[in-house]
């Protein structure tokens, strides 16, 4: 019987690690496919406070670890497949059996959507990236394009006027989704050009393996093309990793977890940090804000069990 039990290991999951662990609680984090999470896909994180000159994705996510680790916790390299949070303590599953807990922190994250176009698996890091904030640096003075047509797409376009030359805003509709201010940006701002109505069909590479342009489609038009580029920023929205979650908590009608402002969800004992239950920031710091919450609300839920359990022992 463990007391605690994290699913996840980015910033969320490592950051309740060092709370939990340092409260000897004894965590045991499960890391899944992806331990560090998003971050370990990004290049330099120049927004997460306390580095000034900025600190590579992964190696922010190495230190997490590690503090977590010499704090205390116990960590597996397992990706959990099933919970049963209808019975305490709670059940989760691995390949490698099943696991008991008092409490549970999730902290599963979200996935980038993928356009699913040939070329764009095999260019990430090489032209494609999920994150203009992370890697747009890296395209100074060059010719990029963003797919999407919301908030996220608007504002990366926006945000890559300060280091490219031309940014090609690329959406499948005749009108953005964005809100009123950010789209008054993206119009007022005269490297970016609006590619309405049209699809990105394929990457294009040259011969070393990076992108050099897109094959793009006109809806109305039914016209296809080649657009010469460097850069293709896929902003089309995320997809939270809540599918074992389904039927045990509740989930929001994008599917993210619900949680009140102390991340507690649906289920006593069960609290849930990070992008998994974050549409609108899902930001690295807020991130690790909410994995500290959560690990708080948690050791909190244990005192009261504990104390439930065996008055006497926590009176002294
Ligand atoms: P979003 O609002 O869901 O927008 C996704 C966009 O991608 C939509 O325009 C959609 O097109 C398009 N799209 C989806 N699937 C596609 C596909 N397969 N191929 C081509 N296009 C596709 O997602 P988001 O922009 O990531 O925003 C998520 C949340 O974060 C929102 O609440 C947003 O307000 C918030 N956010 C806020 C800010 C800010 O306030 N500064 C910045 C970033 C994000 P359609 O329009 O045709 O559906």
């Amino acid at each position: 019987m463990h007391r605690v039990i994290i699913i996840g290991a980015g910033c969320a999951g490592w950051t309740a690690a060092i709370y939990t662990a340092r409260a000897d609680l004894q965590p045991l984090v499960f890391t899944g496919d992806l331990p560090g999470g998003q971050l370990t896909l990004t290049t330099q994180v120049e927004n997460f406070p306390g580095f000034p000159e900025g600190i590579p994705g992964p190696e922010l996510m190495a230190r997490m670890e590690q503090q977590a680790r010499r704090l205390g916790a116990e960590v597996r390299l397992e990706t959990v497949t099933a919970v049963n949070f209808q019975e305490h303590p709670f059940t989760v599953t691995t390949a490698q059996g099943d696991y008991q807990a008092q409490a549970v922190i999730v902290a599963t994250g979200s996935s980038p959507r993928k356009l699913g176009i040939p070329g764009e698996q095999e260019l990430l890091g090489r032209g494609v990236s999920y994150c203009a904030t992370c890697d747009g640096f890296f395209f100074r003075g060059q010719t990029v394009a963003v797919v999407g047509g919301g908030d996220a797409a608007a504002e990366e376009a926006t945000f890559l006027t300060r280091f490219v030359e031309k940014v090609y805003l690329i959406h499948r509709r005749d009108r953005l989704r964005a809100s009123e201010a950010l789209q008054r940006r993206v119009f007022a701002e005269e490297k970016i050009e609006i590619l309405w109505d049209t699809l990105v069909t394929a990457l294009l590479s040259g011969p070393e393996e990076k992108v050099k342009g897109l094959r793009i489609k006109n809806l109305k038009t039914g016209e296809e093309s080649e657009l010469p580029l460097t850069g293709l920023f896929v902003a089309i929205g995320h997809e939270p990793n809540t599918q074992i979650f389904a039927g045990q908590l509740e989930l929001d009608g994008r599917g993210y977890i619900v949680t009140d402002r102390r991340c507690h969800t649906s289920v006593p004992g069960v609290f849930a940090c990070g992008d998994v239950q974050d549409y609108r920031y899902q930001q690295a710091v807020t991130a690790a804000g909410t994995g500290c919450m959560a690990a708080l609300e948690a050791e909190q839920f244990i005192a009261e069990l504990e104390q439930r359990a065996y008055p006497g022992r926590l009176e002294k």
